[in-house]
């Protein structure tokens, strides 16, 4: 079941990163230390009582006037709109209301989308409620008064919008068509491959602003079996200004991974993998998404028998925390191996869903053990007694040992080889969680 998305909306310095940073507490996203790109966390999981969700923040660069700070919310705004299943707004109870925020609550509202009307820097709630009710007037709903440095509110603030979540629905999990997400930087060509997929199927495609994410969903036959390409619309919303760009592609990215089963990467052949590309790919590796890297553009660069190695090589080397990620060569523009990709996703969706009997497994560990003798730590090894599959999509193990400390990264992952010669597992990530058992 994939988690809801809540997007954090609203002008400069009114707040929105010191709520960001309080809820998103310790966890930080892989983009935050990645050098060269967006420094700023983007995104950040998030607990309150027993529900979780992706928090995103939709704001972006410093801007210089009046103009841009409008232009730059209406994007912000759109994204949300396009993205989120909940959407918080925040003003500013020091600020007052401004024009900018009734311009956006109008966009809010017509939207349809569930919105959390937040006033921020109410610091002292006795003294300053009553500059609070103002914010009626925006006609989106009961303010709600926090204040971000004073932790107030907030957990009143955190009620309200998981009352928007939607419910667990029988629906979502009987619906077993493979849900696909294609990603990859600006320009890999994203747009020209979903469009030679999908063919005419895209123009039943509804363009118009506030339909639901369903509808934005495009489903495509092929070979008689179903398949749904996810958010296809916000793909081909490009962002007029440009340093949002990249921000907004992964926040898009995020939205899109979080309700896949399967990723396609695209890289571009004629750029090679990038830093970018890593990034954008751990994404799906975090999820535990099936992993397709496309790289397209193939019939633009010189090729000799050499070619499809080296670029597998560089691949492997960049994605090296995805080894298991399948590689496909291909061109949009001649559509070359385009038809292969829906077999692949198939044997992805495979990979996933497969269940490997306790038994069968444990003839593979105790061999792997034989093999390769466990860590040892001031001289207590690591015992692994036996391990389970516990779940699909991912396929996660549970390893039950006589101690966690002696655990080892480089141990694990030689048992996950091991696993994947035997069973494949192609294209999807596997997890592993180690328990102890006196
Ligand atoms: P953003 O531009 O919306 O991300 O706003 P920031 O989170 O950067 O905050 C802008 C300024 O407002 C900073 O100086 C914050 O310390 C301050 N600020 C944020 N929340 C509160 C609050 O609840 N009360 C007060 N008094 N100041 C706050
Ligand atoms: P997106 O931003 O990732 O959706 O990329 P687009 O689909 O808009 O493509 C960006 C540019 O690359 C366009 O000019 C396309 O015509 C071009 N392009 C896309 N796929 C291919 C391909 O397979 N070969 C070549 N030569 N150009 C391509």
């Amino acid at each position: 079941m994939s988690k809801p998305i809540v997007a954090v909306v609203g002008r400069p310095n009114v707040g929105k990163s010191t709520l960001f940073n309080h809820l998103a507490g310790q966890q930080i996203s892989i983009v935050k230390d990645t050098p060269g790109v967006t420094r700023d966390r983007i995104y950040a999981e998030v607990s309150w009582l027993d529900k979780n969700f992706t928090l995103i923040d939709t704001g972006g660069i410093e801007p210089e006037t009046k103009d841009i700070i409008l232009a730059q919310m209406r994007e912000q705004a759109q994204i949300a709109i396009d993205t989120a299943d909940v959407i918080i707004f925040i003003t500013d109870v020091r600020q007052g209301l401004v024009d900018a925020d009734a311009k956006v609550a109008d966009m809010l509202r017509r939207s349809h989308k569930p919105v959390v009307l937040v006033v921020n820097k109410v610091d002292n709630f006795e003294k300053l409620m009553p500059d609070v009710y103002e914010f009626y007037n925006l006609g989106i709903g009961d303010p709600i008064p926090i204040s971000a440095v004073g932790k107030l509110g907030i957990g009143e603030m955190l009620d309200e919008i998981v009352k928007h979540f939607p419910e667990d629905t029988q629906e979502d999990g009987e619906d077993d068509r493979p849900k696909i997400a294609i990603v990859g930087k600006p320009n890999v060509g994203k747009s020209s491959i979903i469009n030679k997929m999908v063919g005419e199927q895209r123009v039943i495609v509804s363009d118009i602003a506030g339909t639901t994410r369903d509808a934005i969903d495009t489903p495509v036959v092929y070979n008689g079996r179903e398949y749904v390409f996810i958010d296809t619309a916000g793909l081909r919303r490009k962002s007029k200004i440009k340093e949002e760009l990249e921000r907004y592609s992964i926040i898009r990215t995020v939205a899109a991974v979080e309700r896949a089963d399967v990723v396609i990467l695209v890289i571009d052949a004629t750029e090679g993998v990038t830093e970018q590309d890593a990034k954008i790919a751990g994404i799906a590796h975090e999820r535990g998404k099936g992993m397709i890297i496309a790289v397209n553009k193939w019939d633009a660069i010189e090729k000799n028998d050499k070619t499809i190695y080296e670029h597998t090589q560089k691949i492997k080397d960049t994605l090296s925390f995805m080894p298991y990620a399948e590689l496909l060569f291909v061109s949009a523009k001649t559509g070359q191996r385009l038809n292969k990709i829906y077999d692949m996703i198939d044997m992805v969706i495979e990979s996933q869903t497969m269940r490997i009997p306790t038994g069968v497994l444990n003839e593979i560990l105790t061999e792997a053990v034989a093999m390769q003798q466990p860590p040892s730590d001031k001289g207590k090894r690591l015992r692994i007694y036996y391990m389970t599959q516990v779940a699909v999509k991912p396929p996660t193990f549970v390893m039950f040992v006589n101690d966690k400390e002696l655990t080892h990264f480089s141990y694990t992952r030689y048992i996950e080889n091991k696993i994947r010669e035997a069973f494949g597992f192609r294209g999807t990530a596997l997890r592993f969680i180690n328990r102890e058992r006196k």
